[in-house]
């Protein structure tokens, strides 16, 4: 049986699955020069933006992700002032981002420009710190940008891709991982969207571990999280410590955070990096 228009799926075929959110109309259509961008205003989740047919952010779950892939980082490292986003084009990253008072810097350096000005439109509450004096917003291949960075130029490089395909393919890549290992000052963190450890852990996740450990990082976790407009609803981040094991640097900030999430916490710092036994076991 399938489903009639008035939904919208996104099927995963090699591993017989989909995700279908019932939709009231389509807000949005455009080919931009890398990649086609659609909206849709959802019956229970808010508006919708899908690039190339993956579902990217919907304002009811988005808070989980934009959460969990910059608050772990941000607190396990001791004096984050210059943080690098490569992707992010939604800019939801760099507003959780900017909430750190510490923060001096935060650069989102998206490919295509059209992400950002689409999410203004239909995302306005995650595009609400693109104004802060603190961020930088520019557009440009982030594998570029990371190969010519200053070496020890960030603190924390935050990877806030699309999938591993088309012009995100080279932001899973060693070359890319050394420059970005280069870039990092000492202490330095790496956070990156690595897919779900029900359908990735062998094609991604593993892969991740090693090639960050050839290109050089001390130390390498996953973390874990629900996200269910993503294919199986669990989603995950891996972070990396360029040259020393990672910890909890600022715990005792993030127990009495001076800012209000809706997903991380403390507790949630320490329980997102226990490792499942079958992840365990890939990971060797
Ligand atoms: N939360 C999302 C997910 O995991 O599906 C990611 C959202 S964010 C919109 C992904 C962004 O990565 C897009 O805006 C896309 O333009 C950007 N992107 C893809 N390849 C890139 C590259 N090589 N350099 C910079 N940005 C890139």
């Amino acid at each position: 049986m399938s489903l009639d228009e008035s939904w919208f799926s996104e099927p995963v075929p090699e591993h017989g699955t989909a995700f279908s959110l019932k939709i009231r109309h389509k807000l949005h259509e455009e080919r931009s020069a890398f990649q086609k961008i659609e909206v849709y205003e959802t019956e229970t989740f808010g508006n919708l933006m899908v690039i190339d047919g993956c579902t990217m952010v919907s304002t009811r779950d988005n808070f989980i992700y934009h959460e969990m892939v910059s608050h772990p980082a941000l607190f396990s490292h001791p004096h984050p002032r210059n943080v690098l986003i490569i992707g992010g084009g939604d800019c939801g990253t760099l507003r959780e981002v900017l909430r750190h008072a510490c923060v001096e810097t935060a650069t989102q350096v998206d490919i295509d420009e059209r992400v950002t000005r689409v999410s203004e439109r239909y995302f306005p509450e995650l595009c609400e710190s693109n104004g802060d004096p603190r961020a930088q917003l520019h557009w440009q291949d982030g594998i570029k940008w990371v190969k010519e960075a200053a070496p020890g130029s960030c603190d924390v490089i935050i990877v806030d891709s699309t999938d591993p395909v088309g012009p995100a393919e080279g932001l899973f890549s060693l070359p890319f991982f050394k420059d970005a290992f280069r870039a990092l000052a000492p202490g330095g963190l790496l956070v990156q969207q690595s897919e779900s450890p029900l359908l990735h852990t062998k094609k991604i996740i593993r892969p991740l571990h090693d090639t960050w450990k050839e290109a050089g990082f001390a130390d390498v976790r996953t973390l874990h999280f629900p996200q269910c407009i993503y294919p199986t609803g669990w989603w995950t981040a891996t972070l990396a410590c360029k040259d020393a094991p990672i910890r909890f640097a600022r715990e005792r900030e993030a127990e009495n955070k001076p800012f209000e999430t809706q997903y991380y916490n403390a507790d949630i710092h320490r329980a997102c990096q226990a490792t499942p036994e079958f992840l365990r076991r890939a990971l060797g």
